[in-house]
Order: structure tokens, then C-alpha cells, then sequence
């Protein structure tokens, strides 16, 4: 595997600073940053910088990238204070997943209803 691979992808872009971004967290496995278009008052995107499409496209070595990504997660919602947030994963157009880079969004800052829309 080699980290941010795909060339016309926007979050790889992201990864190699071709474009900003407001990161949240860096180490050599993990990015997040904040969602340029906000759906709650905090809204990090958590990335493996590796190139994996969709969820239902990790497997192998990809799957081993999901668990960072996770711990990474929590140690930014301890950093920014959220006691109580949301996590999701679109995979794929239907489920609402528009940038074609695996991405966790955290959201918190406010309620969210059960189930979701
Ligand atoms: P999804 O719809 O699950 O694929 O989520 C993609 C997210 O990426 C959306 O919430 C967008 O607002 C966000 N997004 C798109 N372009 C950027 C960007 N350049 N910087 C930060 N977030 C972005």
C-alpha cells in the first residue's frame, strides 16, 4: 500500500497538502480535519491516509488502518471536550458518501436524532 496514492482524489490531495485544510490530528497512518461544510458545531473527518475507497472495500491490510482511524477519533473528541458525539461511515452513494476516500465523520456539539435521516 502507499499512502495517498490516488492522484485525482480530493482527501488524497488532502494528504499530500495539495489543498488545506484545518487538521485536527496527524500521525503516519491517520489524518483528520475539520469538514470544510460543518454539519454539527464540531465536524472531523478521520481519514487512513492510505487510498481505500469505501468501507466495504477495506480487507486485508486496509482493515488493519480502521482501528488508528477509531483511536484517533476518540483521542480528538477528548481533545475538543465532547463527552457525547456521533460517528458515522457512508459507504457508498446511497448511504449518503459523496468523496470516494474512506472517511469517519465525528460530529458532536449538539443532539442528534435516532434513527437517522
Ligand atoms: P460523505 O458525504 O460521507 O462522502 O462526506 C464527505 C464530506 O467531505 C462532506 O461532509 C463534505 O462537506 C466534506 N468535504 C468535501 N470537500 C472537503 C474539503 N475540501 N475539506 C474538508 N471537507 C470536505
Amino acid at each position: 500500500m502507499s499512502p495517498s496514492a490516488d492522484a485525482s482524489c480530493l482527501f488524497c490531495r488532502i494528504v499530500r497538502k495539495e489543498i488545506p485544510a484545518k487538521i485536527a490530528f496527524e500521525d503516519e497512518r491517520v489524518l483528520a480535519f475539520h469538514d470544510v461544510t460543518p454539519k454539527a458545531p464540531t465536524h472531523v473527518l478521520v481519514i487512513p491516509k492510505t487510498h481505500v475507497a469505501r468501507l466495504s472495500d477495506a480487507s486485508g491490510d486496509h482493515a488493519a488502518l480502521l482501528g488508528p482511524c477509531l483511536v484517533a477519533l476518540t483521542q480528538i473528541a477528548r481533545a475538543l471536550s465532547l463527552d457525547s458525539y456521533r460517528v458515522v461511515i457512508n459507504d457508498g452513494a446511497e448511504a449518503g458518501q459523496s468523496v470516494f476516500h474512506l472517511h469517519l465523520h465525528l460530529l458532536g456539539g449538539r443532539a442528534f436524532a435516532w434513527p437517522p435521516g
